[in-house]
């Protein structure tokens, strides 16, 4: 069927009644919201399922445009990296999250990590140390609060730049997670070679607990791995309890999923964290 457009937006309602933007019209709103700081902050909790408690949080970005209404950022954080606005949004997520975080240690909250996303080219880009330790400061907020969750993919491309900034982030007493595990080409050497604290065992294997005979060899062989490396391990989108029984039964507990909650507001991750204590 053809599809009406609806003006200057370049968006367009399909026959399915779904909307559709174009690629560029969503650019250049991403280059306005990027400007104008158009962005929240939702916080999901990671839990660890022997004493039910949050050991921590992970910061995820929303968009929700006046028009478009929500952006996912599955969507809008890959054309930010294409369009050089990645860095500039991923500082102002830095800022937000410490900024937070420093509220709620203000308010009372016990100290618990917060995660914060770290894509390919904020970590190239030579001012990452400085910002880092400048949102820190800002906030007024220890290194040892903040968690840095990096993809393998851009470990490869760079590894000698990635090793050099992982190390002087680690010097600074700043955690580092290693996100998306086994979705990307990395090479299990590099393990070794960076200063990893925690790896997050990727959703798509998790998924398929119960199910699928290979993804469950593959979790369980990435919770012996990370036990004798001496890495922490996390699970990420767990939500049935057949997938965490499995999980804990093999030595990962250590959960980030809908079982425990979706990303929430701040006040609800306040009240979150209120009722289930803290690691
Ligand atoms: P991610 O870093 O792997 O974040 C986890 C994603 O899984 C989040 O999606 C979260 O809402 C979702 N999730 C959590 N638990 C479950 C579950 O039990 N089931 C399912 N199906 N999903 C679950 P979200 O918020 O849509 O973010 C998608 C991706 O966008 C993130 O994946 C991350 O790669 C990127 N992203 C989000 N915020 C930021 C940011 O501030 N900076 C950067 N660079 N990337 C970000
Ligand atoms: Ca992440
Ligand atoms: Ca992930
Ligand atoms: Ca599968």
């Amino acid at each position: 069927a053809k599809e009406q457009g609806s003006g200057r937006y370049g968006v367009y309602h399909t026959a399915q009644g779904s909307v559709r933007v174009e690629r560029f019209a969503l650019g250049n709103e991403l280059r306005r919201a990027t400007d104008r700081g158009d962005f929240s902050l939702q916080y999901q909790p990671k839990v660890d399922a022997l004493s039910g408690r949050v050991c921590g949080m992970e910061a995820l970005v929303r968009w929700q445009h006046p028009e478009f209404g929500a952006v996912s950022p599955g969507r809008f954080i890959p054309l930010a990296e294409e369009m050089g606005l990645i860095v500039p949004l991923g500082r102002w997520v830095l800022n937000e999250a410490c900024r937070q975080m420093a509220q709620w240690q203000q308010a009372g909250m016990i100290p618990i990590r917060m995660g914060v996303n770290l894509a390919g080219p904020q970590i190239a880009h030579e001012r990452l140390l400085q910002e880092v330790d400048e949102a820190l400061a800002q906030a007024g907020l220890p290194a040892s609060l903040l968690d840095l969750e990096i993809t393998e993919n851009f470990v490869i491309r760079q590894p000698e730049l990635t090793v050099s900034k992982l190390t002087q982030l680690r010097e600074r007493g700043i955690s580092l997670s290693m996100d998306d595990f086994g979705t990307g080409y990395s090479s299990l050497s590099y393990l070794k070679r960076l200063p990893i604290n925690t790896l997050k065992i990727d959703q798509s294997f998790v998924r398929d607990i119960g199910q699928d005979r290979d993804d469950e060899a593959i979790v369980k062989a990435i919770i012996v791995m990370c036990r004798s490396l001496g890495i922490g391990v996390l699970a990420e989108g767990v939500e049935t309890s057949e997938q965490l029984d499995f999980l804990l039964r093999h030595g990962c507990h250590h959960i980030q999923g809908y079982y425990y909650s979706r990303p929430l507001d701040p006040p609800a991750l306040w009240d979150f964290v209120d009722q289930h204590g803290m690691a």
